[in-house]
Formats: structure tokens, C-alpha cells, sequence
């Protein structure tokens, strides 16, 4: 079996949605950074919108909960701004004004890593230019993904399993859920091997929410079983992919693979159907909402 190396990311610290009390995030946080240690796994990067923490001051514990566990965090924007609807100067500015907030944790000396909101990185080149000349002018180095199965899309419904105390649909969720995070890296072997002739060092994108928090652990065995080593993103971000510029200028958000496919304009390969795709997982919730 040959060895797959991947880094593990997560955005939207300190926490995606808010349908849940803080006595509950804290609880998911905690279990997720729980997951991270039995499994050994350090150092790993979230990516904070610090304007969450201005409008909820007690979610700043999970970020000391964060390094007090070792890991690291970077920049995801202040306000988590959609690029398609404001300029490159005003997005620019929010980027600067997320910056506070990581010095209170990290020294200026920090790799500074930046993910782009939605992966958006720019519909005209005027904006994807001057963000990135703006990054690159001061150090920040671009955090790509090139696995996201959109850990969140299943959140939703497992809540209201939860609440209903539907074991049968959580049991169901769990192993979609599973199954996704398969496919994914398997779609993205497939894809980097397609592009570049080799196995890539992969980043996996997740998200602060309660659906990985419950079952990551899970999605950390199976990655196991395929031969799956997960490493720091620090090691990731020097393949030498990552230092070539698709340049795709889109309205449209993309992990790095679709975006380099995109921009070479080279026939597509066909992948097996999804384990569910996002309408499915609407009806099931649907239909759970309506059961008694
Ligand atoms: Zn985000």
C-alpha cells in the first residue's frame, strides 16, 4: 500500500453555525481537540473570522483551548466576507483587521497562512492579483485544499437526529459522512495523479462543527486504512504544486486541484456517483423533520 501524505485544516474557528448554545461548542471543541490527541495528531492550523469573537467574547476560550492543545491558527478573513461582493481593497482590509486577534496568540515570526472565504480568490484579475501581492508582500502563504467533502453539509441533520434520538438516521449519517471523506481522497489521488503525473501532499479542509467534532475520529481510521499519514501543513505547502498559480479567474469557490484542472482546459475524467449528494441529504432532513 502506498503512503498518502495529507495535512489536516479547519476554518471557521472559533465555530461554523449558530445553532447550538456555547456550553455546547466548547463540549464539541474540546471533543474534537480530544480526538486530535488520542490519535496523536499536533499542530494542525484553524482558521479564525475574529469579528465572531467581538460579537461572542466568551468564544474566545476556544481559541486558547486551541494552543493550549498546540495547535496553530491562521487567517480566514475578520468577517468571513464573500469576495464576489466587495473589492480587493475593502477585502484586503479585512484580512488586516483579523491580524489582532492572531498576535494575541502568535508572535509576527509565525508562518502565516491565509485561506480564502468559500475558497473564492477572485472573478476578475484586478482582484485575484492585488490579493495576492498583498499576501505574498506580507509573508502570508496561501493555505489550498485539495480534499473537501464538506464536512458541514451533514451538521444540520445529525443535530436534529440528535434531538429527535433517531439512532437509526444518526447510524446512517455517520456512515455517509464516513464515506464522503473516502471518496474524496480517493477522487483527489485520482485527480493530482490525472494533473501531475504523482501522488501530491493533500490538505483536507474540515470545519469547527458538531459533525466532526462526533465522527472525525472515524474519518482518521479510515484515512488510516488506505495508508493515509497525516503531516503538518507546513510540510504540505512545500510540493511543489503549491507553488504554481492556477490563475483561474472565476465567480465560483475551488480546491486546488479543480481550479489547476479548470485553468488547463483538459478533458475531464469520470469519477464513480457520490455516496449523497447534497439533495439527498436535504430530503433526509426534510423527511426527519416532518416525522413525529
Ligand atoms: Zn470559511
Amino acid at each position: 500500500m502506498k503512503t498518502i501524505k495529507i495535512a489536516i485544516t479547519v476554518d471557521d474557528l472559533p465555530y461554523h453555525g449558530s445553532c447550538i448554545s456555547d456550553e455546547e461548542k466548547y463540549a464539541d471543541v474540546i471533543n474534537f481537540l480530544d480526538i486530535l490527541n488520542n490519535k496523536k495528531i499536533a499542530g494542525i492550523y484553524g482558521f479564525i473570522n475574529g469579528k465572531s469573537i467581538e460579537e461572542e467574547y466568551n468564544l474566545k476560550k476556544i481559541l486558547d483551548l486551541w494552543k493550549y492543545n498546540g495547535h496553530k491558527l491562521g487567517n480566514h478573513t475578520y468577517s468571513h466576507l464573500d469576495l464576489r461582493d466587495t473589492s480587493s481593497s475593502l477585502f484586503i482590509n479585512d484580512i488586516l483587521l483579523n491580524e489582532p486577534i492572531l498576535k494575541e496568540f502568535y508572535s509576527q515570526e509565525d508562518l502565516k497562512f491565509f485561506r480564502y472565504p468559500f475558497l473564492l480568490e477572485g472573478e476578475t484579475s484586478e482582484k485575484r492579483d492585488s490579493i495576492r501581492n498583498f499576501l505574498d508582500k506580507n509573508n502570508y502563504k496561501i493555505a489550498q485544499c485539495t480534499v473537501d467533502f464538506r464536512d458541514f453539509s451533514f451538521n444540520n441533520i445529525l443535530i436534529l437526529a440528535e434531538k429527535k434520538r433517531n439512532k437509526k438516521i444518526i447510524d446512517e449519517i455517520r456512515n455517509l459522512f464516513i464515506e464522503s471523506s473516502i471518496y474524496r481522497i480517493n477522487a483527489a489521488i485520482k485527480f493530482s495523479n490525472y494533473l501531475f503525473k504523482r501522488d501530491i501532499k493533500h490538505i483536507l479542509l474540515l470545519h469547527m462543527c458538531h459533525i466532526t467534532s462526533t465522527f472525525f475520529g472515524d474519518v482518521i481510521d479510515a484515512y488510516k486504512k488506505i495508508g493515509c499519514e497525516f503531516i503538518p501543513l507546513e510540510e504540505a505547502i512545500e510540493d511543489d504544486i503549491y507553488k504554481t498559480n492556477p490563475n483561474l479567474i472565476t465567480d465560483k469557490g475551488m480546491d486546488f486541484l479543480s481550479q489547476t484542472w479548470n485553468s488547463r482546459k483538459i478533458p475531464y475524467i469520470d469519477m464513480p456517483p457520490l455516496p449523497i449528494t447534497l439533495s439527498g441529504l436535504n430530503a433526509m432532513e426534510k423527511s426527519l423533520k416532518e416525522e413525529n
